[in-house]
């Protein structure tokens, strides 16, 4: 068995089962091991580290697997993980209430590189690392065992692959399907996922309950929804009851689907604008126009650390306009899924657009991902999805 010999000192996070390894924390690599071989990680004074996947083309050099000396990483080491975390969201959401489900989110259960959502009789895996890559074929029949009606579609296709030297992976892995998106039901209200074209597995499960909050918040109000893509949000607002939405993204498709699921659920019109939505705010802005609930769902502006700066920018420009387009006694919902941004800093960069706007704000709750997507608390990084309501 090929093993990783740190150098000296370079152990304390993995003690603290923290499941990354830098190759800059490496002093050797004993044996020859192949991309994605599961490797022995021990300290330079030999004490057993963990069992992890081997990454040689990444920065992070090998995920850890487990940290515990006798397990085996074999199929059946698969089948307890994945059946532990179906178990997690079983015991965690309320049965039957929702078919768009992430079932199996990385690190944060204890399967690095793998994500696994289900839409329906639809699961879509998404995978991301040399070591889950190795794995494809035991996770798929082993999905196929826990989930005998469904469907499985690989989606494995995301920017991080490049750096793991790994060629995108896309396809239909057991079952049929048509190629239609799959429709599946969030809240009463139907929804459309496109395992194959959609963002991420096809749709942004991590906002269900920040939707169900704003389809709370809606009634009679006048409502702007910023990046509204498929329009998850704007169709919640729309079922609130709210007087208007207007739905805003530069992506025709985007806007394309947000229609369908607006008139899939039988409500009245939202008002759709193709546009940049920096130069559509100041546009607004020079109007006058106000609205009473206003909600900023951007991309990842800073997928890391280092593009924080930049992307803080962005942040605080969107923020100050929203503050500048809602009227006094309004809520903005404001939300970064930037792993590179902090809740911390996040804060701080709302509370400076506020100050610039000139308006006087307050947290009325802070805002995440819901149950199906947690945060291991050895691994903080899983936490990427923060947002505030506000209210002025
Ligand atoms: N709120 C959505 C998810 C948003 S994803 C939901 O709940 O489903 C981010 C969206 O921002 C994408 O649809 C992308 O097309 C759009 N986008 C990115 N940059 C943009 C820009 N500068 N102006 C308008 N839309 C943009």
């Amino acid at each position: 068995m090929a093993k990783l010999i740190l150098k000296a000192d370079k152990e304390k996070s993995l003690l603290r089962r923290h499941p990354w390894v830098f190759s800059g924390a490496v002093e050797r690599v004993e044996g020859n091991p192949d991309s994605g071989a599961t490797v022995q990680v021990r300290s330079r004074d030999g004490q057993f580290l963990g069992w992890a996947a081997y990454s040689p083309q990444s920065r992070i050099i090998a995920r850890v697997w487990t940290f515990d000396e006798r397990s085996r990483v074999d199929a059946d080491f698969f089948r307890r993980r994945l059946s532990d975390a179906v178990a997690v969201r079983a015991r965690m959401l309320e049965p039957g209430a929702n078919e768009g489900v992430r079932l199996v989110h990385a690190e944060s259960d204890g399967l690095p590189g793998i994500v696994i959502d289900r839409y329906a009789g639809m699961l879509v895996l998404q995978l991301s690392s040399a070591g889950a890559y190795q794995w494809r074929d035991t996770l798929v029949e082993q999905l196929s065992e826990l989930f005998p009606q469904h469907a499985i579609f690989e989606r494995s296709d995301s920017d991080v692959l490049t750096l793991e030297g790994l060629a995108p992976s896309v396809g239909l892995r057991h079952g049929s399907w048509s190629g239609t998106p799959i429709e599946f039901d969030e809240n009463g209200l139907r929804f459309n996922a496109d395992p194959q074209h959609g963002h991420k597995t096809g749709f942004y499960l991590d906002q269900r309950d920040n939707r169900a909050l704003a389809r709370s918040l809606a009634k009679a109000r006048e409502t702007l929804d910023c990046f509204c893509y498929s329009g998850g949000f704007t169709t919640a607002l729309l079922a609130g009851g709210a007087a208007s939405v207007l739905a805003i993204d530069s992506s025709s498709e985007g806007l394309r689907a947000a229609q369908a699921h607006v008139e899939r659920n039988g409500l009245p019109p939202a008002q759709f604008l193709e546009a940049d939505v920096f130069q559509a705010l100041r546009k607004l802005r020079d109007q006058g126009r106000q609205f009473d609930l206003i909600v900023l769902d951007p991309p990842k502006f800073a997928p890391t650390a280092a593009l924080a700066e930049r992307a803080a920018r962005g942040y605080k420009d969107i923020n100050l306009y929203a503050f500048k387009l809602l009227r006094k006694g309004g809520a903005l919902l404001t939300f970064s899924c930037s792993g590179g941004i902090s809740p911390d800093l996040f804060q701080k960069i709302v509370a400076g657009a506020a100050l610039d706007a000139g308006v006087q704000a307050h947290i009325v709750r802070r805002l995440g991902a819901p149950p199906d997507h947690p945060t291991a608390l050895n691994f903080p990084e899983g936490d990427y999805l923060k947002g505030l309501l506000i209210s002025t």
